[in-house]
């Protein structure tokens, strides 16, 4: 079988299905895997962000990101950080039902405490505060190799550089077009992030309403003499802004969700320039320049779910997609999940024990067509 795109989604799959018996060759365009969206996340695993089914799904994921490593894997894939969501006087309301949606992912934090951790914070602004404990940096490039290492132990090929360029069903098997000449394979699972709806238009399949939506990181410099590493993340109640220690620098984000075509996203001065606008509202942070920017596509479908299983109108036709801002930390028990259904086996009940139905990722749900 073949999976096109070698992102989290593509590689991390192809990993679970090599492992389960299964002839995998992964397919990427690029001449790297995790070139597009995965290679610029803002790396944090919590159980505190996005709809129910994305937050089961990264609870089963934990298992996976809590492992032990090895020799080849040597450094744990997560580093606790801490997530403290913020919210002015006028924000009191938002904080609130935040704090009944995440139930006992977050307990409240005392506006004195979140100063005492956020020391930049201006004085004044913070009018109450949850923080999320268990909210944790992951080791993206790590957890990617990770996956290469075991779809290659388990007789699994990568191909990079292979950008698929026709797809078709003939005589009961698939079609794939490469630059280099044609492969045929009994299935395709579709794991082409923000390209996946172009996939599935290739192959004559119905697309899923796939949204690939802009979002912008600017690393900056703290203050002289501060070491921000063991600050943890702030977020935005409304999520108009984030920052988060990375490396000795300020990651800051406008946390913005500009509808794209799937392309090698690229930032916008002026997200930029909104986003150090909304952080310097909240934090006295002065900014000389900007160390690095970049932006990724985060694709969405209608109900912000990720979309997993058989295409209802195309045999041996498998979605992976529209992970949006969440196809890192999912991503364990999403591949587990996708590749069961793949093999035709039963769904893993650990998974099914967090809560996470067929129905809330099936291809053919009501919500992709409404
Ligand atoms: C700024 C930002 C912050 C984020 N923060 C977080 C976070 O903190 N935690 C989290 O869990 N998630 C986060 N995300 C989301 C996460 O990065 C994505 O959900 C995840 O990377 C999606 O992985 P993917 O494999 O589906 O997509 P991609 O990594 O984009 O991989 C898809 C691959 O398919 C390949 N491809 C496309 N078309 C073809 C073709 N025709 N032939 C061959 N190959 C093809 C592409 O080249 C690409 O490499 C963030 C995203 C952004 C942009």
């Amino acid at each position: 079988m073949v999976v096109i795109g070698g992102g989290m989604a593509g590689a991390s799959v192809a990993a679970e299905l090599a492992g389960l018996g299964a002839q995998v060759l992964l397919l990427e365009r690029e001449t790297q895997p995790g070139y597009h969206t995965t290679g610029r996340s803002a790396a944090l695993y919590t159980v505190a962000y996005g709809p129910p089914v994305i937050r089961a799904l990264s609870r089963a994921s934990g298992v996976t990101f809590k492992a032990p490593g090895d020799s080849q894997r040597p450094h744990p894939l997560l580093r606790p950080r801490g997530a403290v969501f913020l919210a002015r006087a006028d924000q009191r309301d938002a904080l609130d039902r935040l704090a009944h949606e995440l139930g006992d992912a977050v307990a409240p934090l005392a506006t004195a405490r979140a100063q005492d951790m956020l020391p930049l914070l201006r004085s004044g602004y913070l009018a109450g505060a949850l923080i999320d404990h268990g909210a944790a940096d992951i080791d993206v490039e790590a957890l990617l190799r990770q996956y290469l290492r075991q779809l290659s132990a388990a007789g699994g090929t990568m191909r990079c550089g292979a950008m698929v360029t026709g797809l078709s069903r003939e005589g009961g098997s698939w079609r794939i077009a490469l630059p280099d000449g044609d492969l045929r394979a009994e299935i395709v699972v579709n794991a082409a992030g923000a390209w996946a709806d172009h996939l599935a238009a290739m192959a004559g399949v119905a697309g899923i309403g796939l949204m690939p939506k802009r979002r912008t990181a600017a690393l900056v410099s703290p203050p002289e003499g501060m070491q921000p590493d063991a600050w943890p993340m702030a977020v935005d109640v409304d999520e108009q802004f984030y920052i988060k220690p990375d490396a000795g620098k300020l990651l800051v984000s406008p946390a913005d969700e500009t509808l794209s075509d799937p392309c090698d996203a690229q930032p916008e001065e002026l997200d930029v320039a909104i986003g150090i606008d909304r952080v310097q509202q909240a934090f006295d942070l002065p900014v000389r320049r900007i160390d690095h920017k970049w932006a990724g596509l985060r694709s969405f479908v209608a109900d912000k779910c990720p979309v997993a299983g058989q295409a209802p109108d195309a045999p041996g036709f498998f979605w992976l997609a529209g992970q949006g801002g969440y196809g890192i930390q999912s991503a364990p028990a999403l591949a587990r999940w996708t590749a069961a259904a793949v093999l035709g086996r039963p769904a893993p009940t650990d998974i099914q024990d967090e809560g996470v139905t067929a129905a809330a990722l099936s291809p053919s749900r009501q919500a992709l067509t409404a």
